[in-house]
């Protein structure tokens, strides 16, 4: 249960009231809010009086949820804004990981060149094996801060761990949280303790259900910018690095109030895919669309596989447009 509390209500009233309802209890709209297990389906009488409204939820995806906001919230990118009314489709893109500052520059000029407002690469990456790169760590963020300056673009990077999550929320424009890391609720929670926008991947083992129960530990620590995305689950199919939940995704988009930005190129794994995958996505009307470009895939760091090259990017990036108007949209 969601309630609004009356204006009037002071801090220490408000967390009084947390305590007795076993409720967090948080600032939002110049009120407090008060969110107690989504098992309570009743007010009594000190909460009736003391609230201004009162949200009944069905599961404990209660501030995600379309009961409490019906329509896809509104995430100021500074560049631009996606959700809301703004019918538009985000593109963004950069490689893995920051390998070297010629590296991350080429990837820059490209996105100027074609107008995308927001460059992708990981300084902390998540590897499965510890004897691969694990990215430059904080010379990869000075990287992207240089690039910030110089090319005026945002800078979406991941945090991994505990050990730098204060660093990444300081370099990020958006702060990306891995697939791996989902459930690293003291990242999600200093996360909740930001203003930046947060994206949040989805975990290729976790449920709709769990996914979105993550923004929720963002979302009520105080931060109201989460973005879910969904970059393949983990299935019987072995041809394919994951299998992208496309279905998920329609999911997502009646249920929540939270944008979706969609990463095929985790999803299949492999360049050959993800021109395919990226319009099948932008024709789901998508907020945005995550795609990895190197300037040379083949001698890339981390994931050489599916990174396309900057040509093949080109070509996607052109065809973009028209599906997108297609479903009354526009790539920004
Ligand atoms: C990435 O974006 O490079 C990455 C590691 O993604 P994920 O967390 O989805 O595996
Ligand atoms: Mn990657």
């Amino acid at each position: 249960m969601i309630i609004h509390l009356n204006r009037s209500i002071d801090q220490a009233r408000a967390e009084e009231l947390g305590r007795q309802y076993e409720a967090i209890c948080m600032h939002d709209g110049g009120r407090y809010v008060l969110i107690t297990s989504s098992k309570l389906k009743e007010a009594d009488a000190t909460l009736k009086d003391a609230s201004e409204e009162i949200y009944v939820t069905d599961s404990d995806i209660q501030l995600a949820g379309k009961k409490y906001i019906s329509t896809t919230r509104t995430i100021d990118l500074g560049v631009a804004q996606i959700g809301g009314e703004s019918h538009s489709t985000l593109v963004i893109t950069g490689p893995c990981s920051v390998e070297s500052e010629e590296q991350i520059e080429q990837a820059a000029k490209l996105c100027v060149e074609l107008g995308v407002k927001v460059l992708r690469a990981g300084a902390y990456k998540p590897r499965t094996s510890p004897y691969t790169f694990q990215g430059l760590g904080l010379r990869g963020l000075e990287l992207l801060d240089k690039m910030r300056s110089k090319y005026g673009l945002k800078i979406i990077t991941e945090v991994r761990d505990s050990t730098h999550v204060d660093e990444v929320i300081e370099y990020a424009d958006i702060i990306q949280v891995g697939a791996k890391a989902m459930y690293d609720q003291g990242i999600l929670r200093k996360c909740g303790k930001s203003n930046k926008p947060v994206l949040i991947k989805r975990g290729f083992g976790s449920t709709l259900q769990e996914f979105v129960q993550s923004a929720e530990f963002v979302l009520s620590s105080g931060n109201p910018n989460v973005m879910l995305c969904e970059r393949g689950i983990r299935t019987f199919e072995t041809k394919t690095r994951f299998t992208l939940d496309l279905c998920g995704v329609a999911w997502l988009k009646q249920y929540t109030n939270l944008p979706v930005i969609l990463d095929p190129s985790h999803a299949i794994g492999y360049a050959y895919g993800v021109a395919d995958l990226s319009r099948a996505c932008v024709a789901m009307g998508v907020d945005g669309l995550l795609i990895e470009t190197h300037p040379n895939p083949k001698v890339a760091k981390s994931d050489a596989e599916q990174q396309l090259d900057f040509d093949q990017f080109r070509a996607l990036h052109h065809s973009l447009g028209a599906v997108a108007s297609a479903v009354g949209k526009k790539i920004i």
